[in-house]
């Protein structure tokens, strides 16, 4: 096995340092706002934020999720190599993982490689994806309960209902707005503009 893990390290190091080319978004969407040349190509990462495809990481990386073995295989040494070579693709990607601090490696490692076939992702080369792993229901948290951190969040609001004094209701409603959104009251005239 481990010479197996061995190689796989040094496919997913060739992965991180083979960055996909760069894209001329405004050639490839002149129509967008974005494109116009009036921007001098400042603002081609809005187009690339909002045309960028996603695709599976299997395609993006070249390396399919069947060549992650399974977590039971592994020993916990070698799920700690493995966490640290996806974390280090990753970010050269601008893909960067959010977790608690001490989440043990094969939990880890198993949430990364279900990641890996599950999710595709949109590869940017400006800014940064976060991928979240806990969706805040502490019972389905690939962390657990004991390392999820989002159940004590959780727990807080449950504890803590916001509660409004009528007036602060009265006020709250006065910013809710015909489309569904909420403007902060304290910036509309009595009419419900806009204050300028
Ligand atoms: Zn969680």
């Amino acid at each position: 096995m481990q010479t197996y893990i061995t190689q796989l390290l040094q496919d997913l190091k060739t992965a991180q340092n083979n960055l996909p080319p760069p894209k001329d978004y405004a050639l490839l969407y002149p129509n967008h706002p974005a494109a116009d040349p009036k921007y001098k190509g400042g603002l081609d990462y809005i187009i690339e934020w909002e045309m960028g495809d996603e695709q599976p990481m299997e395609e993006l990386f070249g390396i399919s999720p069947d060549a992650l073995p399974p977590v039971e295989l592994l020993t916990n040494k070698q799920a700690e190599s493995l966490c640290h070579a996806i974390l280090n693709l990753w970010q050269a990607f601008n893909i960067l993982a959010d977790f608690p601090d001490n989440v043990p490696a094969k939990l880890l490692y198993r949430a990364f490689r279900n990641y890996w076939r599950e999710h595709p992702v949109s590869y940017t080369s400006v800014g940064h994806l976060h991928l979240e792993f806990c969706h805040y229901e502490p019972e389905q948290c690939p962390w657990g309960l004991e390392y999820c951190t989002c159940k004590d969040l959780v727990e807080e609001w449950e504890k803590k209902p916001v509660q409004m004094t009528p007036e602060q209701e009265e006020h709250w409603k006065k910013g809710l707005q015909p489309n569904g959104g909420w403007i902060n009251p304290d910036l509309l005239d009595e009419n419900g503009n806009i204050k300028l």
